[in-house]
């Protein structure tokens, strides 16, 4: 039912679209998101269906004679971060494509079918990462998210402005929510569990709770050679323990991450006792009970007599349950094709995590060797990828 051939090249051709020696760079609301989304556009008219952008910029290209109600959508994201993978993004988009014209060719599908290019799902230009997402479900602060800068000056406002997207029309973005009925994002795994099971599909159960959080720790500057240790106000001492408990807290904790990926001492000279030091506490776990216990832990441990502990809470995300109805069916579609899918959780930000809390939403993963992304080590055999269409294109079929 699938043709590996239109695979092929879809996926040819949209991973030629901003490769570059250290990567793919596709990077939000630029030339390489934009030549993605107009490969988009001309591919998805060339198969027949009719583009639509949404108040949000996010594209939308659907079956004709539609109309205005609900339809059953497939997809993914087109940017990239810098020097990131050929399949992040990119595969959800191709295997939408794919799977949408093998079901129109086998007629029945019970919903019109439509495949989404969602805008800006990376976010490292202007830290507004799920941003089509979240503007179409009301989750998004417009005015703060519009008024940022990126590291060359540019203001997300007026690059917006360029796609047509405003204050106005992202208040405006949820009224086409409702014609999103349902809403499957294939994806390349983003670890090596698969390989391990092994299993060339997971369908995803939920998606982690996430916070993260900036720290600064004040005690006192002093000579590393006058200043005896009894009475040091050492900040680098709690940001230790902080790092520590981040480790032993979330190793103690079932499916519980957390890292302190920032760090810096500060004046920072060899001779000098620090007096200020800042760290970055990143925290992720199936439930947000699970979370706050980590979170809490960490903040506890990072104290020392003298230091002064500041936390701030830089983004959270309470995460999502994926839709109970949607995860049978894409294991019955997948037991039908005679292929193995493992239950997943995931742990990074997605569109699917977003729309699973406004309508019924699921992920598939595909099988990623290296276990690698968001680099260009990131891959999934053929074979895996066309196993995915099939199972998609069949769920897409199912009767209800
Ligand atoms: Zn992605």
């Amino acid at each position: 039912m699938i043709d590996a051939a239109l695979y092929r090249r879809l996926f040819g051709e949209l991973a030629a679209i901003g490769r570059e020696p250290g990567g793919w760079n596709r990077m939000a609301w630029g030339p390489g998101e934009d030549a993605a989304r107009d490969w988009f556009r001309a591919t998805a008219a060339a198969l027949g269906l009719e583009i639509v952008q949404d108040p949000a910029a996010n594209l939308w290209a659907i079956e004709p004679g539609a109309g205005e109600g609900p339809f059953d959508a497939v997809g993914s994201h087109v940017d990239s971060v810098a020097d990131g993978g050929a399949y992040d993004g990119a595969l959800g988009v191709v295997c939408g494509l794919v799977a949408v014209e093998a079901a129109r060719r086998a007629g029945g599908a019970p919903r019109p079918l439509a495949v989404g290019a969602m805008v800006d799902e990376e976010g490292p230009r202007f830290g507004a990462a799920i941003f089509g997402s979240r503007a179409l479900t009301g989750e998004l602060d417009i005015d703060g998210v519009l008024a940022r800068s990126d590291p060359d000056g540019n203001v997300l406002r007026d690059l917006a402005a360029g796609r047509g997207v405003t204050a106005a029309t992202l208040r405006a973005a949820p009224a086409f929510l409702p014609r999103v009925g349902s809403w499957i994002e294939v994806h390349v795994e983003q670890g090596r569990a698969l390989a391990d099971v092994p299993a060339p599909l997971g369908v995803a159960t939920a998606l982690a709770a996430r916070e993260r959080w900036r720290c600064t720790l004040r005690g006192a500057s002093d000579h590393a050679g006058t200043a005896a240790m009894a009475g040091r106000r050492d900040a680098l001492i709690p940001a230790a323990r902080a790092v520590l408990a981040a480790h032993d807290l979330a190793s103690a904790e079932p499916g519980a991450v957390a890292t302190v990926g920032r760090i810096a001492a500060l004046p920072g000279s060899t001779n000098q006792v620090p007096g200020e030091a800042r760290l970055s506490l990143d925290v992720r776990a199936p439930a947000q009970a699970a979370l706050e216990r980590v979170r809490d832990g960490v903040q506890a441990a990072a104290h020392a007599d003298g230091v002064e502990a500041e936390w701030s809470l830089e983004t959270a995300d309470p995460g999502c349950v994926f839709d109970a109805g949607l995860r049978a069916a894409l294991h019955e579609a997948a037991r039908a094709e005679g292929l193995a899918a493992a239950d997943l959780a995931a742990y990074a930000g997605h569109d699917a995590g977003v729309l699973a809390r406004h309508l019924p939403a699921a992920m598939l993963f595909v099988r990623n060797p290296t276990g690698i992304s968001h680099n260009p080590a990131e891959t999934a055999s053929e074979e895996d990828c066309l196993a995915a269409c099939a199972v998609l294109a069949r769920t897409l079929l199912r009767p209800r």
